[in-house]
């Protein structure tokens, strides 16, 4: 009799945020579904930069985005035995453009969507994305903003609060990327503060929003990585999440093969330290919550 192979160490502990050659990443996403068998993962998700309708040199394009699909498909029917592989995209969400994801995203029938905020603009203005550089936050803020960066932390949340009443909508299983990235940046409060009553308004209510919506929120290890050096979310928003009853599930929003679990066991421990003692999983097109267990986290 076969035992469930895919029932690995990290089990429940999936690795869905992931990106490869198809958009900014490195390596082909059969070298991430080994490195996902490797770790002991429960279960493994392809979430390339999803197409806009306007040149975005980080994104599938959408010319090639069904042979994206089409690989991930042909590589869970490989890996069926072994571990389940799930077709995802990761949403870059800007207003206005539900026409263009309905009729070039959606229908392509993807297992989950990660639905993430990367552009920003002030009323009436150009999206630009606040992640491409310091100098270019920078710059941006001083151009449109006065060098005040507040305006643009508020559009961001705003931005979250009606992308996750929009995703709640569409039928597929969402997670809420990165939620706090606009962080990036922000080392020891340099643009805004983060212990204020402005700021700390902005999150509870984009909670909200994601508790009314019912989506998950994921525990972005990435972020440690990066030049504010915290995960995405942090642990005072992570509480708060638990608090709520806001599923969590862990993601490492790898670029290259061995950073498919990057950071998992640090992350354990942060969800532990929140108080967070079930994960969201993907299962049958919903998300369900399965307990965790030391184990978990994998050998130490
Ligand atoms: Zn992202
Ligand atoms: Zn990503």
């Amino acid at each position: 009799m076969r035992e469930a192979p895919h029932w690995g160490p990290r089990n429940p502990i999936s690795s869905l945020h992931t990106h490869s050659r198809y958009c900014d990443g490195e390596g082909e996403i059969r070298e991430y579904i080994e490195a996902a068998l490797a770790e002991g993962v429960g279960a493994f998700g392809a979430s390339g930069h999803a197409p806009l309708p306007f040149p975005c040199d980080y994104a599938i394009p959408l010319t090639a985005l069904d042979r994206y699909c089409t690989e991930v498909r042909r590589l869970a029917e490989v890996y069926a035995d072994r571990l389940p592989v799930y077709l995802g995209i990761e949403l870059d969400y800007l207003p206005g453009l539900s026409a263009f994801y309905e009729g070039e995203l959606l229908r392509r029938d993807f297992d989950y969507l990660i639905a993430s905020v990367h552009y920003v603009a002030g009323p009436g203005g150009t999206p630009w994305t606040y992640d491409e550089s310091v100098e270019r936050f920078i710059s941006e803020i001083q151009a449109r903003y006065g060098g005040d960066a507040r305006p643009v932390v508020e559009d961001y949340y705003r931005r979250v609060c009606s992308m996750v009443d929009e995703v709640a909508d569409w039928g597929v299983p969402a997670v809420v990327g990165h939620l706090d990235r606009i962080r990036l940046w922000n080392r020891d409060d340099r643009f805004f503060p983060t212990s204020g009553p402005w700021y700390e308004d902005l999150v509870e209510t984009a909670l909200a929003a994601i508790q009314r919506a019912g989506l998950p929120v994921e525990l972005n290890t990435s972020g440690w990585a990066k030049p504010a050096g915290q995960p995405n979310p942090d642990l005072p928003l992570l509480q708060r999440c638990a608090q709520r009853g806001i599923p969590v599930l862990l993601s490492s929003d790898a670029h290259r093969p061995q950073d498919v679990a990057a950071r998992f066991d640090e992350g354990m421990r942060l969800l532990a330290l929140a108080g967070i003692r079930e994960i969201a999983v993907l299962s049958g097109r919903q998300w369900k919550l399965a307990p965790l267990s030391p184990r978990s986290a994998g050998p130490s």
